[in-house]
């Protein structure tokens, strides 16, 4: 694989200029610990994939997007508070594999931890304490209008 000095990403072997910036001078065989371009995210989720990438020993680096500069034609779309990530290269295949995973079994809702029966109770008891609310509200409105109903046929 060949490495963009200019642009940080690298690329196949075969190709004469980069694939992203079109430029070939930036070119050379990747080294191991060459920071290669991995994607731009919101500040958020560069905080995420920080603590994630931490707890996994990959090394990687994160940078303010600067103005007027986009690494990439990934996305040329930013805010001034999105980050670009980088990771070594030898931690490349680890870093993907993670936001694969990431990105297949997201950590799940609270409400998914509860018992499809227990949900299916709550959802039932809630629905009849509507009814009864309704009901409730009927009758109280059916003896307001017979009480005036009364109070002027008299
Ligand atoms: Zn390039």
């Amino acid at each position: 694989m060949l490495y963009c000095t200019k642009c940080q990403t690298v690329c196949e072997d075969s190709t004469r200029t980069c694939p992203n910036c079109k430029r070939s001078r930036g070119l050379r065989p990747v080294k191991d610990n060459d920071e290669v371009f991995f994607m731009k995210v919101s500040e958020g989720e560069a905080t995420e994939i920080s603590a994630l990438f931490e707890s996994l020993a990959i090394r990687h680096r994160t940078e303010q997007v600067k103005a007027g500069f986009s690494t990439s034609v990934f996305d040329s779309e930013f805010v001034p508070t999105d980050r670009n990530i980088y990771v070594e290269y030898r931690d490349l295949p680890r870093a993907n594999e993670t936001l694969a995973q990431e990105k297949e079994d997201p950590a799940p809702a609270e409400e998914d931890d509860m018992p499809k029966g227990k949900r299916m109770v709550i959802q039932t008891v809630s629905i009849l304490a509507f009814m009864v609310i309704v009901m409730l509200v009927v009758f109280a409105s059916d003896f307001l209008a017979t009480l005036l109903r009364e109070l002027f046929m008299k």
